[in-house]
């Protein structure tokens, strides 16, 4: 997989991300979507949103907004406890997680446990049996073992807010800070993540606000309205996409942890004592989205939580395979009746669903699956992102984004800028912009447009030659084989539709 760097220069090169507010040095953690990253994140959006709302009847959307009520946040926990456990090394004077400097010290002895499968499976060749090896290996079950201690013990500490026992996890482990190389650290403090905000005019009477670092409440205050209004049975769903806020601790690693950021949540509102059947069913359901973009099984891997959330009774992360490891992409929580019964309690207003079989009234339990929309472009854009050698050993950069999500579906090229064939050329065009996001392109030699259609994902090339005045076909250029067939001018609407509808993928799920 390309590196986190090239990710980034190709991502700011050919128009997909940009760091925000660039002539002022940037905004850290926070970056602008340029002319075809817009395109792509717009993609994944309806690619969700038709999985969520179009396929399912019992699901519906909303767009609730990005201030809340001050109390929403007292109600959800976020104010005594969205805080994460932060570090300062006094040498480098630079400020971590200390959770994730944890972790990554654990992730460096999974790559070891790599490292032993790697060799081994040189050693044995075609016999080597992967997990077998996996289950007896003395080296690899060491590691395992260590790697589960340690992350119990944070586990187990972080629930306790024992945050010296962090610190001395960190000190026994002897980790050094990165850039530094010292061990020299602060006590272990809680940061809160959420962004305040003023809403009036004067500064007496302005009311604290915060930036949603969530869209979640935004579905749970709605509840009962959407319930009522929409006239939903039990088990339903509620939708919505829009972006949340976090003043995170370290924002590194591009659109992975940003400070602004958008997510798409679904929270999905079942009768209590149901809630590990549809956890069970959630997690089978996202996964099974995801592999519908043909991203390669092995990319994927579920992550049970041992630490849960305030809320949560059940928590799983569908993790990718990112340039820098696997890593959460989408987290499925079953939140239990948590936000709602809080709500209830601070705004005196009752949350219940009346159950018409039954005849009876209850707080709903919740399922939700919450996926960022930046971190599923990331992982796209990176497992997308290649670098190939061609048969005359020249290089071609090409971005193999699955079809359906590609910003632009179709260049259109004449092969000349003269003779006629620019007007066929824009004839096609003018068909296609119906049906697709398509670009026109007479600027170059052909091979180099290629190219640049290759480096920003455009999975069909159509060019236009003198022959097509005659004949009326034209080549079509295929982005991934480079395969190039020739075909009739009018079949081309039937044949981009058998490769990009809707259909086809969403059949997948
Ligand atoms: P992490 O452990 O990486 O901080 P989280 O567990 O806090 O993530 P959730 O609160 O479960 O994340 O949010 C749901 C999803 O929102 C995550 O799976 C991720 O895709 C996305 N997300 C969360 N924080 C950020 C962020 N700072 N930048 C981009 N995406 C984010």
């Amino acid at each position: 997989m390309t590196d986190l760097k090239k990710i980034i220069s190709h991502a700011k090169e050919y128009g997909f991300v940009f760091p925000s507010s660039e002539i002022y040095e940037g905004l850290n953690a926070v970056y602008d979507y340029a002319q075809n990253g817009v395109l792509l994140k717009n993609n994944i959006r309806d690619y969700w949103w038709k999985a969520m709302i179009q396929l399912n009847k019992n699901i519906i959307g909303i767009d609730a907004s990005i201030l809340m009520h001050p109390t929403t946040w007292k109600a959800s926990g976020h104010v005594d406890a969205f805080n994460d456990p932060l570090i300062d090394n006094k040498d480098s004077k630079k400020r971590y997680r200390a959770d994730v400097l944890i972790e990554d010290y654990c992730a460096k002895i999974e790559s070891k446990i790599e490292k032993e499968i790697t060799k081994a499976s040189k050693r044995f060749g075609a016999d080597f049996d992967k997990s077998e090896f996996i289950k007896t290996n003395k080296r690899v079950l060491d590691y395992r073992l260590k790697i589960n201690l340690i992350l119990n013990r944070l586990g187990k500490s972080l629930e306790k807010e024992d945050l010296k026992d962090v610190k001395l996890l960190i000190n026994e482990l002897g980790i050094v800070c990165p850039i530094s190389g010292s061990k020299n650290w602060t006590e272990v403090k809680q940061f809160n993540l959420m962004f305040g905000t003023k809403l009036g005019a004067s500064s007496e009477s302005a009311n604290e606000l915060f930036l949603r670092p969530e869209t979640a409440q935004g579905i749970f205050v709605n509840f009962l309205n959407v319930q009522k209004t929409g006239r939903m049975k039990i088990p339903f769903g509620i939708a919505q996409t829009g972006k949340a806020f976090r003043n995170e601790i370290v924002a590194r690693q591009f659109i992975f942890r940003m400070r602004e950021f958008e997510q798409m949540e679904m929270q999905f509102f079942v009768t209590p004592g149901q809630q590990k059947f549809w956890y069970k069913k959630w997690k089978e359901s996202r996964l099974k989205w995801h592999l519908s973009l043909g991203m390669g099984e092995e990319n994927y891997r579920f992550h049970d939580h041992e630490k849960l959330a305030h809320y949560a009774d059940l928590a799983s992360d569908i993790e990718f395979k990112f340039p820098f490891g696997f890593k959460e992409l989408e987290g499925i929580h079953s939140r239990t009746d948590f936000d709602l019964k809080n709500h209830e309690k601070f705004s005196g207003k009752k949350l219940q669903y009346f159950d018409p079989d039954k005849k009876e009234n209850y707080v709903p339990y919740v399922i939700e699956t919450s996926i960022g929309l930046d971190r599923m472009f990331l992982a796209v854009f990176s497992w997308s992102l290649h670098s190939e050698k061609l048969d005359d050993g020249s290089e071609r950069i090409v971005l193999k984004i699955p079809e359906i999500l590609a910003p632009i579906k179709v260049a259109i090229l004449p092969l000349i800028k003269k003779d006629g064939l620019p007007e066929y050329a824009e004839k096609i065009f003018e068909d296609l912009k119906l049906n697709y996001n398509v670009i026109y392109d007479e600027k170059d030699a052909i091979g180099r447009r290629y190219r640049r259609q290759d480096a920003q994902g455009t999975p069909f090339c159509i060019t236009v030659d003198h022959e097509s005045l005659i004949d009326n076909c034209v080549t079509l250029r295929y982005r991934d084989s480079m395969k190039q067939e020739r075909v009739e001018t009018k079949k081309i609407i039937e044949i981009l539709g058998s490769k990009l509808n809707y259909k086809s993928w969403l059949n997948k799920i």
